[in-house]
């Protein structure tokens, strides 16, 4: 059996009295949101759980808090499988901390992350995560989990595997990228999907070929192309996508479930595409840079610092982004996360000269949910999709299904109240990320996130954030509900 989430049993008939202590809420005259369906609805939560979905009007009891959803969507809290809060990179760490990332996600829409521990390399993979568990315990305003960046298979590493499983972290990264930091080479990577199809977990991959693009790196600083711009293009779609092609024929060999993260490019989901097509467990992760943002928005000069990620934004008119919205309308994109791994503008100076050395990342977090949402607005994709994307499959890839992800009896009670006819602007004038400018400045979006509740309490009102700090709880997660569990044999 699938490990599944811990999760209570659901009830019988919505309660109509208050539990002994509980505060219940109704959200009354919304339009409910899920990945399957929209429908007009009333949600009943009761303590820190949703116990009713039921037809408008047709609550029963009292409440201690009703809020009017009219006109509204109803949809359950954002999972972003994919951040780095305080990430340690070369002698720094990414701008937001679990305090400032995860309250600028929750007022974006997001109440679950799966941030990415790490272990150094050297060191183990329990080092790593009581690291990580000691930064984000306290300090965190949503729930989270973690993922394990593993950047040092060997033997001992990899009988840490089932140690990690029990800990609730059912998913590990490995890279094809970085070499001398990240980079596993082939046979490690073969010996680590090994492991893992043997206890259920899956592997997350960072697919770009790191060993090439160094190369093409170092000859372009010879040539004296130090401008950021240049991260851009000694990054071609076509490492990716070989990349993608080299793990997915590796995990097949494993029998070993995979999702590959950050897909950026047309060339490296088609790779993604056949092998799901072929039946392989391959699920692929995009991001809303790469949906939103392309070369033709980098700034000349050092200033396009700030939009340098890794896989890099791609040319416009090649078909790149056209075929990530597709995906996402037709299922074959599993997720839209953010590798929300922000940098300041004093950060990004140390690649002034030299663009091997400006930290990789962009900040997203807080921005996620809308720039999904606009792709609804813009005729993209269907109401249903946007949260299947940013919410219900990622919640079932990282295990946390259904208590996370979903709007459904039994399942907690994080719940975003949407306003569709309420447009606004992104800007680092009025975003809460730690991060002194935004890639996505001026961008206009057709709907705002008005309420968040995380586990029943309300942590955003009228867009303002009211959480508690340290609030947020550790999840043990499940393993990939999406993974079959039978094999061919
Ligand atoms: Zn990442």
């Amino acid at each position: 059996m699938p490990v599944l989430a811990t999760f209570g049993p659901y009830p019988r008939s919505v309660p109509s009295s208050t539990m002994m202590g509980t505060m219940r809420t109704l959200i009354s005259n919304g339009t409910v949101v899920t990945g399957s369906i929209a429908a007009e609805a009333d949600v009943v939560i009761d303590g820190e759980k949703i116990v009713g979905v039921v037809a408008p009007g047709s609550a029963e009891g009292d409440f201690g808090r009703v809020i009017d959803a009219t006109g509204r969507y109803v949809i359950p809290g954002g999972v972003d499988m994919h951040t780095h809060m305080e990430l340690p990179v070369s002698g720094t760490s990414s701008s937001d901390t679990y305090e400032t990332g995860t309250r600028a996600a929750a007022i974006g829409g997001t109440t679950t992350i799966v941030d990415y521990a790490g272990q150094t390399r050297g060191d183990t993979l329990e080092d790593g995560l009581a690291e990580w568990m000691a930064r984000a315990q306290g300090n965190s305003f949503i729930d989270y989990g973690f993922h394990m960046m593993v950047t040092d298979v060997h033997e001992g590493t990899l009988s840490e595997f089932s140690e990690m499983m029990r800990a609730g972290v059912t998913t590990f990264k490995l890279f094809t990228a970085y070499p001398g930091v990240n980079l596993s080479d082939d046979r490690q990577i073969l010996e680590a999907m090994q492991v893992a199809a043997s206890i259920g977990a899956t592997i997350m991959m960072h697919a770009e070929n790191g060993i090439a693009i160094d190369l093409l790196r170092d000859e372009a600083i010879a040539r004296g192309e130090v401008d950021p711009i240049y991260h851009l293009l000694t990054r071609p779609a076509s490492m990716e996508a070989e990349a993608v092609h080299r793990v997915v024929a590796l995990a097949e060999i494993a029998g070993c479930p995979l999702v590959i993260v950050h897909i950026s490019s047309q060339d490296a989901f088609a790779e993604a595409v056949v092998a799901r097509d072929r039946g392989l467990p391959v699920f692929a992760e995009t991001c809303p840079q790469y949906l939103w943002l392309a070369q033709e928005d980098v700034p000349e000069g050092f200033e396009g610092a700030k939009f340098v990620c890794s896989p890099p934004l791609r040319r416009r008119g090649e078909g790149h982004q056209a075929a990530l919205w597709s995906g996402i309308s037709t299922g074959r994109v599993d997720a839209v996360a953010t590798d929300h791994c922000p940098f300041t503008w004093e950060q990004k100076e140390a690649g002034r000269g030299d663009f091997r050395k400006i930290p990789n990342g962009l900040g997203v977090v807080e921005h996620r949910v809308d720039l999904v949402y606009q792709g609804v607005v813009e005729g993209w994709i269907p109401l249903t999709r946007w949260i299947d994307v940013i919410a219900e499959t990622p919640a079932k890839i990282s295990g946390l299904y259904p208590k996370k992800g979903t709007i459904a009896p039994g399942s907690d009670a994080d719940v975003v109240v949407y306003n569709p006819a309420q447009s606004h602007v992104l800007s680092a004038e009025t975003h809460h990320m730690n991060l002194d400018y935004s890639v996505f400045e001026g961008a206009e979006i057709g709907g705002t996130v008005e309420t968040v509740l995380s586990r029943g309490d309300v942590i955003v009102d009228h867009s303002e954030f009211v959480g508690e700090p340290g609030r947020g709880r550790y999840l043990a997660r499940g393993t990939n509900a999406l993974v079959p569990e039978a094999v061919d044999r």
